[in-house]
């Protein structure tokens, strides 16, 4: 068994889904298919969240109609003949989804969204899975709320493994090839809908593939797949064509956007590995993520992260700075949203660089001056280089003030700013 995962831009529109068939159809073993909503139907969704919370009904349900509409064109340019009962499913949702809004169904925020966005998943899947079966690729659409069992923690439900377990081997059990199922998407014992949180769809797929101790997971992305940094910002990038998942979650930690932690954690305990491959051009070789850490340090990665807030802490009497005051000041940090991505300190000072939100960055300062002396910077850039190759000044830190080097066996990390 095998599991492949499409994003909201491998659905976007019907070519996209005649490209998701083409993929699909020359799958052999047997097949889950996690699909996320098409396009920016989730960030829609979210408006009509948005507008619910605001008492805003009328736009409320006018996003809703756009909504419907985007996806009733799709299945037109689909040209899939007598497509009658589809488009009354697809109706049957947005109209449950109106009656929600109608409704005065309440609920705490988190509740509210979890009923309105998770209509995203439901929609994409029901289409495409229709449309496979026009095309004569039988398969099985599949609730994810009867096989993903989550808490109530609403918007970033947390996922209860046996019992996920326990539901997608009673649902997905051989009785078809090939399944269609949503991603982001569970509920919880009660059936209550939850989401796992934005951009969840890949950890929906590693579940599945835990539970199923699939063979493997694809995701299908609009790049080829890895890359040592940002195109955008570097003019020579390299694909890593093959790291382990500790190398990931490495990565990830100082700021890479590759797949999150949450999701290589379930594929690394059963040694499942994880490919990102291209939908555009499905003969490219892709990345794989696996046990196999024999190329991770072949090629250096760039890892940039912009706007941080570089904070620099000393006691006011010029005491050590101890482990009390540390865990303090930890305790300070996570209490007012300050995201840690680099520390470092001597005798008398602690330094953290990281990022905060605006709002809370006064709080934060007010708070810890009450005991300590504060000095701060506010847009300090972090550029991590992991597997170094030598001591040259990278190209982008060059002409900067560079205000921490810090250097292991594997990683320099430079913190800077514009003279
Ligand atoms: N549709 C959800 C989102 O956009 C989940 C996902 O795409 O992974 O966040
Ligand atoms: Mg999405």
């Amino acid at each position: 068994m095998k599991v492949y995962k499409f994003g909201g831009a491998s659905v976007k529109n019907a070519d996209a889904i005649e490209n998701l068939f083409s993929i699909v159809q020359k799958e052999k073993s047997e097949l889950i298919i996690v699909v996320s909503a098409m396009d920016k139907t989730t960030n829609n969704l979210e408006l009509v969240w948005e507008y619910q919370l605001n008492g805003n009904k009328d736009k409320a349900l006018e996003k809703i109609a756009e909504i419907n509409t985007f996806h009733i064109s799709i299945v037109n340019d689909l040209r899939i003949e007598n497509n009658g009962h589809l488009i009354q499913q697809i109706n049957s949702f947005t109209e449950k989804l109106k009656d929600y809004i109608n409704s005065s169904i309440s609920g705490n925020k988190a509740f509210c969204y979890d009923q309105i966005v998770s209509y995203g998943e439901l929609l994409s899947t029901t289409i495409i899975s229709h449309y496979l079966n026009y095309k004569k690729l039988d398969n099985l659409w599949v609730d994810a709320r009867e096989l993903i069992k989550t808490t109530n923690h609403h918007q970033e439900a947390r996922v209860n493994w046996e019992k996920s377990k326990k539901q997608i081997n009673k649902l997905i059990n051989g009785n078809s090839k090939t399944y269609v199922t949503q991603g982001f998407i569970g509920a919880t014992d009660d059936g209550i809908t939850t989401t796992l949180g934005r951009e969840g769809s890949d950890y929906s797929a590693a579940i599945l593939a835990w539970s199923k101790e699939a063979e493997e997971v694809i995701i299908w992305k609009d790049v080829s797949g890895l890359l040592n940094a940002d195109p955008k910002l570097f003019k020579e990038t390299e694909q890593l064509f093959k790291i382990s998942f500790k190398e990931a979650i490495e990565l990830s930690y100082l700021g890479a956007s590759v797949i999150h932690p949450k999701t290589i954690k379930p594929l690394q305990n059963k040694g499942i590995p994880l490919s990102i491959r291209s939908f555009l051009n499905d003969s490219q070789k892709g990345s794989v993520i696996s046990n196999n850490g024999e190329n991770d340090r072949d090629i250096p990665s760039f890892i940039f992260k912009p706007n941080q807030l570089l904070l620099s802490i000393t006691t006011k009497d010029f005491s050590f700075i101890f482990e009390d005051h540390i865990s303090d000041l930890f305790q300070l940090f996570a209490s007012y949203g300050l995201k840690v991505h680099l520390m470092q300190n001597s005798a008398l000072s602690f330094s953290v660089c990281g990022i905060i939100k605006a709002a809370m960055l006064n709080q934060l300062i007010e708070k810890l001056s009450e005991n300590y002396i504060v000095r701060y910077n506010e847009r300090v850039d972090l550029l991590s280089i992991r597997h170094y190759k030598n001591f040259d000044l990278p190209e982008i830190v060059k002409n900067q003030e560079v205000l921490i080097q810090q250097r292991s066996r594997s990683t320099i990390r430079y913190v800077f700013k514009k003279y």
